[in-house]
Parts: structure tokens; C-alpha cells; sequence
């Protein structure tokens, strides 16, 4: 077979990338290492009937009209404004902070924007530019919120305390001064309809596209030749085979998801709810069944345990990561028609609308419009004669 671009991995950069490709006439030969297409999106229906993801909830959300619009061509979405309660102190309450999560949490009876604000006011640190993750928690809520739903939390889920990551990390909870408890304040928060696999299988059907599932690119680099651009989403380290990782290793973060059939309509009245406390090892428990009100006799919990060990899937975002990334990007950069993209590839904590962004951007720099319509119409061409 002919291959014109050559793609390493089947998640959101690398369908992406091999659907805008194929679209202009290339031939993309896909490899992904796992039995599956989707990435950490990837969703089936379990034995309980109810639509679950493998490696964790996956909620779209973005402000990007051109992602949206790039998403819905591909299937149908429902509106999905997700969110999360957390158990503290016993009690359930939302996050992000709201007025709702400071009245349970410490008796109050602030009843609008104003009595929220001097309540943040009175408890917040005043920091200047937070330089990690303790202080931009301290700088928007306070010692004491930081003690209840972020300290621990954050080290069960990294294996870190706040201070030792970026800001950037505890900065996606935001705080809200009114009753707001969605998790996202994004202006499209929504589900495929069918789900993520789906959605995957679309994007993905195109006759100029050939994937081989259970591929490790590594055992097989040396027998594919042809194609003019590498397109690699895993992780970067693994590419140079974790040359500059001898002594301190690019860190990753995986989680061990352990899944129980609980005989019960719910489990829990709410699609996610986090542990930020000590008295439970995992960082959270999902039942599936709430996620599109779907209907089944049992229910589907999913308990998640973050550990060092296992598939990567979170990059450690912190000052000693980045300078062994800068690293391996040094070099990644002198490669000629190769692109490294994605959460892995490029050591970032990226959405999964980033995702989708960044595969759509690299597509248009490499290929440019006026090129892009040329390539369409001189593929057209082709198709036209072979008839
Ligand atoms: N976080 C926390 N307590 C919570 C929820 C989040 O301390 O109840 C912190 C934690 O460090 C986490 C980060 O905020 O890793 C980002 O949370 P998010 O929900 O965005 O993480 P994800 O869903 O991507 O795992």
C-alpha cells in the first residue's frame, strides 16, 4: 500500500490529522498500539448495558466556534453542562467553590455576590502572581478551603502537593460569588450522541484511511518507508527512547480504574463525585449511567486510583518536567517532516478541545488554504480519469 502520511496513534490529534489528509486525496496508514480506535475517549456499552469509558469521563467543552463546528459534522451532540459534587467533611458539596459549597462547609448564610466576595475576601492570601499550585489555591479561596478540597486531592491525584506544580494545574477549578455549580463555563458543553467511539468511527471512515490496531509503531518503524510526513502522538520520551530521561525521568501520571456492578437504580446522585480527603485512596468515583440519563436495572460505578505506573496519561506540569521536555523538543525540532502532537507529545495538560484545535492548526500551517484547494482539485482530477 502507498502511503503518503504515516500517523502514530488513533486519539484526537491523530484522527484528526488523518481525516483533514484524507479529505485532500493522501493515503494515511494509521498505527495504534491498543485493540482499539479513540484514544483515552474510547466508550462501549458494558455488561450492565450502560455506555462507559475505558480510561475515564471525557466532557466536551470549548469556546472555539471552529472546533464545534468541526465536531458536529462528524455526529450529533446533546447538551451536557457537567458537574461535580465533592465529599467533605461528610457533607456533599459543589465544586468548583460557590456560595452553596461555603454555607455547608462552614455554617454560613451568604445569600449573594456581595457576601461571597468579602467572604473570599476576608479568608483569600493576597499573592501577587502565583508561582504554584498552594498559592494560586491560597490567592482564591483561602488556607482553609485549601486544607478541605485541594491539598490532598491534589497529592492522591499526582503524587504532589499544590507547591510542587505549576499554578496552571489547580488553575482549571475556577471560583465562583454565585450559585453556579457546573464544572465548565464554557459556551458548548455537550456528549456525542452514541458516544465518543462513534464519533471516532466517523471521522475515521474514509477510504484513504488505513489503521492497524495492536501496532506498536517501535517494532515496526523499520519496514514502513514512502510516506513524506511522520505525524507522532505518543509520548515524546519514548520516540528517543528516554535518552535524556537516565537519571530524572519525564513523569506521567496513570490511573487504575476499577469498575463494580452495584445492584441498585444509583449509586450516587451524581455522575462524578470527588474525595478530596484523606480517608479514601482514590480520587473519585463516576457512575456512568447518569451521563445522558440512560436507563438500566443496575448501575456502573468506577472508582480511580492515580498511580505512577501504567499507561501515561497525564503529564506532570512542574519546572524539572518542562526542562527535560525542553530537551527532547530541542531535538524533536531538527527533525524534518516530523510533528509531534498532542497531550503526550508535547508534554501538555491539553483539553480535549485543545486537542482538536491544535491537529486542526497544524493542519492548515503545513497545508495552507490556496495549497489545500489546489491538492482537492488535482485530486478530483485523478478520481475523474481512473473512472
Ligand atoms: N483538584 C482538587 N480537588 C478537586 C478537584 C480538582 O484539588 O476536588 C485539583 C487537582 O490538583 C486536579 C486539578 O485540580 O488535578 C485539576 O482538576 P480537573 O478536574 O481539571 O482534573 P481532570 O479532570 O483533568 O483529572
Amino acid at each position: 500500500m502507498k502511503v503518503d502520511v504515516l500517523i502514530i496513534g488513533a486519539g484526537i490529534s491523530g484522527a484528526v490529522l488523518a481525516e483533514r489528509y484524507a479529505a485532500i486525496g493522501k493515503k494515511v496508514l494509521i498505527l495504534e498500539k491498543r485493540s482499539h480506535i479513540a484514544g483515552n475517549c474510547y466508550d462501549y456499552i458494558d455488561e450492565n448495558g450502560i455506555l462507559v469509558s475505558k480510561y475515564g469521563a471525557h466532557l466536551f467543552h470549548t469556546n472555539e466556534e471552529e472546533v464545534w463546528k468541526y465536531v458536529n459534522k462528524f455526529s450529533e451532540w446533546y447538551d451536557w453542562e457537567h458537574k461535580v459534587i465533592a465529599k467533605v467533611d461528610g457533607k456533599l458539596v459543589p465544586i468548583p467553590v460557590n456560595i452553596t459549597t461555603v454555607n455547608k462547609l462552614f455554617n454560613e448564610n451568604i445569600s449573594s455576590e456581595e457576601e461571597m466576595k468579602d467572604w473570599l475576601e476576608k479568608n483569600r492570601i493576597d499573592i501577587q502572581d502565583p508561582q504554584n499550585g498552594k498559592e494560586a489555591v491560597l490567592s482564591k479561596v483561602g488556607p482553609e478551603l485549601y486544607e478541605k478540597m485541594f491539598r490532598h486531592y491534589t497529592k492522591k491525584q499526582w503524587d504532589k502537593y499544590p507547591e510542587e506544580l505549576d499554578a496552571s494545574v489547580l488553575d482549571r477549578i475556577p471560583v465562583r460569588t454565585n450559585y453556579d455549580d457546573r464544572y465548565f463555563s464554557d459556551k458548548y458543553q455537550a456528549l456525542p450522541k452514541g458516544g465518543y467511539t462513534k464519533l471516532f468511527e466517523k471521522i475515521l471512515s474514509h477510504p484513504n484511511i488505513h489503521i492497524e490496531l495492536n501496532t506498536d509503531y517501535f517494532d515496526v518503524k523499520d519496514k514502513i518507508e514512502g510516506y513524506s510526513k511522520l505525524f507522532y502522538t505518543g509520548p515524546i520520551d519514548r520516540f528517543f527512547e528516554f535518552k535524556y530521561s537516565l537519571e530524572d525521568k519525564l513523569e506521567y501520571r496513570s490511573i487504575n480504574f476499577v469498575s463494580e456492578t452495584v445492584n441498585k437504580d444509583f449509586f450516587q446522585e451524581n455522575s462524578v463525585v470527588n474525595y478530596p480527603g484523606m480517608e479514601v485512596e482514590y480520587t473519585r468515583i463516576i457512575e456512568y449511567k447518569h451521563f445522558g440519563h440512560q436507563q438500566a436495572g443496575k448501575t456502573t460505578i468506577v472508582k480511580e486510583f492515580t498511580v505512577d505506573t501504567g499507561e501515561p496519561y497525564y503529564p506532570v506540569p512542574n519546572q524539572k518536567n518542562r526542562e527535560i521536555y525542553e530537551r527532547y523538543k530541542k531535538e524533536a525540532d531538527q527533525l524534518k517532516d516530523i510533528y509531534f502532537v498532542g497531550r503526550l507529545a508535547n508534554y501538555k495538560y491539553f483539553n480535549m478541545d485543545q486537542a482538536f484545535k491544535n491537529a486542526l492548526d497544524l493542519f492548515k500551517n503545513l497545508e495552507g488554504k490556496s495549497k489545500r484547494t489546489r491538492i482537492a482539485r488535482n485530486e478530483k482530477k485523478t478520481v475523474h480519469r481512473v473512472q
